[in-house]
């Protein structure tokens, strides 16, 4: 047994599946998950000292690549003034600033620790802003594993919910409506119906948890169209794309001002700190001032928020995004090159916004979850290991997105795509 192996069979002694997070487990792709003992700019060492190029950048976060000196050295100074008052700190206002200044929908924004907290809180804080009950959220989309959210329509049941979860009650299920991504018919049909009972729909606005799926233009229209026709809060869910698509998110390239934005993963640098925010007339309604109660003991961790504010800094100097995207596409474009030189059935196809990327074991570019499912997840198996075979570490299952990072240089997407070419041949 090699380090990996024998700290997996350690781990699942007192760690249920050895992992602290299910999709760690390579439960998919199947094999000996990753120990990882470093992380250095592009790269990452197993637990055995085997080297890779890291495309997961810890499911996002790392947008700067491991262990960015500027943000070592934000936390570890901060550090030595304490690690946690439970009371306010003056970097918790200035981050706050910053976001309302970056993400021009907020007018005020909440902190906590993780996506999860912020798409649960946005949520229960339009319920209550709304007095309604109902939530619309979509076929494939994630938005962390608080009980309403754990709900996709299984075949045949695309309108009401029905738990995918064990331990979700079904009377909380039950306002859980699950609608097809870039189904706008769909939409409209729902709202027409049911219109007045719709307390918010919930939508990842680049879809980045089944694969990545982009929104048609239509769609994104009549989501903020129908919401705003029908008095339903519309969140956009930008845990992952938040600040990872562009500087000014997806609702910055889609022109739409949703009226509550979650926001995770990049905003914290790599430490727990995510944010919900938006409409002040809607988060007025949050504990203190208002009925609907939110909190959290480390919200708005000094430490956390130190690594944040440093990465928000780093990503708004002037032209990071353009490098960030035209690694990102070269990426994309160098797997569709290879693709085009395969048989349609082992063929590749890719795409990226900004630094976040899909590539898929199909022809073509899903639009929505069936296409997805679709892809030949068999093939994307074999794929991923040949890839982890030769150093490169791509997110372990065919319905995640990957990520690229300002650390990622010509020569790794390079590196990569000479690998990918003759694996994909070989395979
Ligand atoms: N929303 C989206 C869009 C996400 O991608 C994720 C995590 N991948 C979450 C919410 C949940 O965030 P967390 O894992 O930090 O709870």
């Amino acid at each position: 047994m090699n380090r990996n192996e024998q700290l997996f069979a350690a781990a699942q002694q007192h760690i249920p599946g050895g992992v602290n997070s299910p999709v760690r487990a390579f439960g998919s792709v199947g094999g000996t998950p990753r120990f990882f003992a470093k992380g250095e700019g592009a790269y990452v060492w197993d637990a055995d000292g085997k080297k890779y190029i890291d495309y997961v950048g810890s499911w996002g976060p790392l947008i700067l690549g491991h262990a960015h000196p500027a943000v070592i050295e934000a936390v570890t100074r901060t550090a030595q003034n304490g690690m946690s008052f439970g009371a306010p700190t003056e970097g918790e206002v200035h981050i706050a600033d910053l976001l309302c200044q970056m993400l021009p929908s907020l007018e005020q924004v909440r902190l906590v620790s993780s996506g999860t907290e912020a798409t649960m809180s946005a949520i229960r804080l339009a319920r209550g802003f709304t007095g309604r009950d109902k939530l619309i959220k979509f076929e494939g989309c994630y938005h962390g594993h608080a009980d309403s959210l754990l709900v996709k329509a299984g075949s045949g049941l695309l309108t009401f919910g029905n738990p995918s979860s064990a331990g979700v009650p079904a009377a909380v299920a039950a306002d859980t409506i699950v609608l097809p991504y870039n189904d706008v018919a769909a939409l409209e049909a729902l709202f027409a119906e049911q219109g007045d009972k719709i307390a918010a729909l919930i939508v990842e606005p680049i879809a980045g948890n089944m694969n990545l799926v982009q929104p048609s233009k239509e769609f994104v229209a009549a989501m903020r169209k129908l919401t705003q026709d029908h008095g339903a809060v519309l969140i956009y869910d930008e845990v992952m794309t938040g600040f990872r698509v562009g500087l000014q998110c997806a609702q910055g390239l889609h022109g739409i001002t949703p009226d509550l934005t979650c926001l995770g993963k990049v905003v914290g640098g790599g430490l727990p700190l995510a944010a919900f925010g938006g409409r002040a007339d809607i988060m007025a309604k949050l504990a203190p001032l208002g009925p609907v109660y939110q909190a959290g003991t480390l919200s708005g961790n000094p430490l956390a928020v130190a690594a944040g504010m440093v990465t928000l800094q780093e990503i708004s100097k002037p032209g990071f995004f353009e490098a960030l995207s035209a690694k990102t596409q070269a990426f994309a474009d160098g797997l569709n090159a290879i693709g085009q030189q395969l048989a349609n059935t082992k063929t590749i196809s890719a795409q990226s916004v900004g630094g976040m990327f899909g590539i898929y074991c199909s022809p073509n570019i899903p639009h929505s979850y069936s296409d997805v499912m679709n892809s030949d997840r068999v093939r994307f198996n074999a794929f991923f290991h040949a890839m982890l075979d030769e150093g490169i570490y791509l997110a372990p299952s065919a319905f995640e997105a990957g990520f690229v990072s300002a650390a990622h240089t010509n020569t790794e997407i390079q590196i990569t795509l000479d690998i990918a070419k003759a694996v994909l041949h070989k395979i």
